[in-house]
């Protein structure tokens, strides 16, 4: 069998993680269509399910294996191929190709390519009553997928990979072990993407990398790329994640603070308040050094909303050096931040150097006594924008009642408005007036669109928004 005659299989893909696999999986969507592969949202029809992996933190690990489990049974009832692909792939191939009979393929995240002809030899040797292990996960220097169109799903936002792969090695992070070594794409095929998306109707683009303002490609570093995005016709906004501390040259702080475009937020991870963990973390920047970046950027723009990633109960972590990280939280006052409880990744620095020995209940406390931090200062964060009308990006219909609409503001914060307040779309710009606030959601009436927005939406919508 050739690849090509994957005509008629269906192939069902389910993602796990961050935004970077929701972005690799439209690669691998486009990949597999090209070949002439169905790519079904229907599992229980599906001849092949893919499982697009996360290997960060041990909570993603054992979501993946849970699932596996759930497929154990399905697969009695019916010939199925089960694929594994991306981090966990690439990092736990001698433990899924061992010990996992139900697994037939693994790719890693450079191997996509590849995809087609795996899935062909594990069909084949199927319907021979074989069992092979089809594999691929060998990291390159180079595969940065830029020929590849990604197959999107409408909406109002999309993901452009500008960079993978990831040089930081920081002691905790499995990464750089599976996403391998850091490489740009070059600026052109990342401009044509931008223009394409915005010609399919997307408003939104967030540019994406592990350490997405190391970007370099010749002369361009990321500063000049986030305005040349931002300058595409068509685009209403351009976000991007994750940056590093490390990489925030004042050509970049300028670019965010006064491009009309770009969006007033920085995700700007932490991962701890105290020097000597951060030391052990090999993050390279000191506590000082991250709060005089804090400092700067509110100088430039106050109205730039921060949020943080934290890692709490790092392996010595004392009590003293958790006060830091408490503390760094309250000066700071974040929008929000992801408080992670540290897992132990096979591979990594801190797992050949280090002991992880902060017992689970004093890590889960430290996690708790932080969530609980943020959510009070979240909520002041968001009642500062009491009585403020703010330019909202309508995404859809609100999660929990369809007789409310969402969007989000320019610093990225969920906002919720009765559909009666008016007939707007996904992708308008709606000015809403703010008159409640919780840790996570603004309460507004909506009150104008755009007058783009209003022409259309006399045309094209009722009031009802469409998700
Ligand atoms: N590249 C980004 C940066 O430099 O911060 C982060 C990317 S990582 C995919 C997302 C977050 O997962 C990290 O910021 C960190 O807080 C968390 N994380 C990574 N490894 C972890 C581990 N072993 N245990 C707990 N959290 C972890
Ligand atoms: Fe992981 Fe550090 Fe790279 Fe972020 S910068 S992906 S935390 S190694």
């Amino acid at each position: 069998m050739n690849p090509g005659a994957g005509a008629c299989r269906q192939v069902h893909i389910e993602t796990f993680g961050c935004q970077m696999n929701e972005y690799d999986s439209e690669l691998v969507r486009a990949l597999l269509t090209r070949e002439g592969y169905i790519v079904t949202e229907d599992r229980e029809r599906a001849d092949v399910i893919l499982m697009n992996t996360c290997a960060i933190r041990e909570n993603a690990h054992t979501k993946v294996y849970t699932h596996l489990s759930d497929l154990k049974v399905l697969k009695k009832t019916r010939p199925l191929v089960v694929g594994v692909l991306g981090c966990m792939a690439q990092n736990l191939k001698e433990e899924l190709t061992k010990q996992e009979p139900l697994v037939d393929l693994l790719a890693g995240p450079d191997s996509y390519r590849q995809l087609p002809l795996l899935i062909s030899r594990a069909i084949d040797a199927q319907e021979q009553g074989q069992h092979v292990k089809a594999l691929a996960v060998d990291l390159s220097e180079y595969e940065t997928y830029d020929d590849i169109v990604p197959a999107r799903l409408p909406g109002v936002n999309a993901w452009i990979a500008v960079m993978r792969g990831c040089d930081n090695f920081c002691s905790f992070c499995v990464v750089p072990y599976t996403r391998g070594r850091e490489r740009s794409r070059g600026p052109q095929g990342i401009l044509d993407e931008a223009a394409r998306i915005a010609g399919e109707g997307f408003k939104q683009v967030t540019l994406l990398g592990q350490n997405v303002n190391s970007y370099r490609s010749g002369d361009w570093d990321f500063a000049r790329l986030l305005i040349a995005v931002a300058e595409v016709p068509g685009i209403e906004r351009v976000r991007f994640t994750s940056p590093h501390p490390k990489d925030f040259p004042p050509a970049l702080l300028e670019a965010v603070a006064w491009h009309p475009k770009i969006c007033k937020h920085i995700h700007l991870p932490a991962q701890s308040g105290n020097d000597r963990i951060l030391g052990m973390m090999n993050r390279t920047y000191t506590r000082r050094d991250y709060s005089a970046l804090v400092d700067r950027i509110h100088s430039m723009n106050p109205s730039i909303a921060l949020t943080t990633d934290i890692i709490a109960g790092f392996c010595s972590e004392t009590e003293d050096e958790f006060d830091d990280t408490y503390r760094l939280l309250e000066e700071v006052r974040y929008h929000s931040a992801f408080i992670f409880l540290y897992s132990e990744r096979t591979n990594t620095i801190a797992a050949r150097k280090f002991t992880d020995d902060i017992p689970p209940e004093v890590k889960s406390r430290r996690v708790t006594a932080l969530v609980e931090l943020q959510r009070r200062i979240s909520i002041e964060r968001n009642r500062e924008y009491l009585g403020q009308t703010l330019p909202v990006l309508v995404e859809g219909d609100a999660k929990k009642s369809d007789l409310q609409a969402m969007g989000k503001s320019d610093a990225n914060i969920t906002v919720i408005w009765n559909k009666t307040d008016g007939p707007w779309c996904p992708g308008d710009v709606v000015a809403c007036s703010i008159y409640d606030a919780s840790a996570s959601t603004l309460y507004a009436k909506a009150i104008a669109g755009t007058e783009d927005s209003r022409a259309k939406s006399e045309h094209s919508c009722t009031n009802i928004v469409q998700s």
